[in-house]
């Protein structure tokens, strides 16, 4: 098979799991900037993370022909700092152009904070000044709905922004609707523990059909597995569903919504 894991924090990552991905079929990988596990200290923090995204990331990814795309932001949990997000928001402007940027990501909420909204609309006035494309966040559990509520609100707040160039990740049953009747893309997180499972997703596929969405294995510093995409295409299998089906959600799909990106340059 072939497949493009689109969200995927490769810093994190080994040799072994480069390998395990391009011999299963890995086309390109893309890496939205997030949360290390730990706060850091300053800016200056930020800036070596983004020169990692951009530089050291895509040379190691290409020792294994593995196209490497990147997203920049601060994480919405360290953006309860204000001082820290504007200071982090100073320097985004300074990698954008970098030629495996395609946008503003991952953005959004963690705890729903009047804070962690005011860094959302912030990176969001980024996305719409420098045309880029944006990659979203939600929180987990008890806060999704509302959070995610809240972040479509403020997309849509912004009329420079248009939803078809918005992925809203980490989807589940109760907020998927929403995000497609608005025009957004959706993407599915699957992990091994929480958030979603493959057969969850692949049920949310068979009800609300297969345009504007894709899956992703996030594959970070925490529990989770980077073959989780292919894996999720044995099931899809299993259950019966064709091949044209499944390069479409696991291929075709990534590719036309990064795309959007001059700079995205895999063809389906
Ligand atoms: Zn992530």
């Amino acid at each position: 098979m072939r497949y493009i894991e689109p969200h995927g924090h490769m810093v994190s990552r080994t040799t072994d799991d480069y390998i395990a991905m391009v011999t299963s079929g890995c086309q390109a990988v893309c890496e939205p900037a997030f949360w290390a596990g730990f706060d850091r200290s300053s800016a200056q923090g930020f800036y070596d993370y983004f020169c990692q995204l951009t530089e050291h990331e895509p040379k190691r990814a290409a020792k294994f022909n593995l196209p490497h795309y990147s997203w920049l932001c601060i994480n919405p949990k360290e953006s309860e700092d204000l001082g820290l997000a504007d200071d982090v928001l100073s320097i985004i402007p300074d990698f954008i152009d970098k030629p495996n940027v395609l946008g503003i990501g991952e953005i959004g909420l963690n705890k729903n904070s009047k804070n962690e909204l005011t860094v959302l609309e912030k990176h969001i006035q980024i996305a719409a000044e420098h045309d880029q494309l944006i990659l979203v966040h939600t929180p987990h559990l008890e806060d999704k709905y509302k959070g995610t509520r809240m972040i479509l609100d403020a997309l849509k707040n912004d009329s420079r922004i248009r939803p078809e160039r918005c992925i809203i990740d980490h989807v589940e049953e109760h907020t998927i609707g929403m995000v497609l009747d608005e025009g957004f893309w959706a993407g599915m997180t699957l992990y091994p523990e929480s958030k979603c499972s493959h057969s969850r997703a692949i049920d949310m596929l068979e009800n609300f059909g297969t345009d504007r969405i894709w899956m992703n294995s996030a594959c970070d510093w925490g529990i989770s597995r980077p073959l989780a995409v292919p894996h999720a295409a044995l099931e899809m299998r299993q259950r019966g569903h064709q091949n044209d089906w499944i390069d479409k959600v696991t291929f075709q799909n990534p590719i036309s919504f990064m795309s959007q990106s001059p700079k995205f340059k895999i063809k389906g």
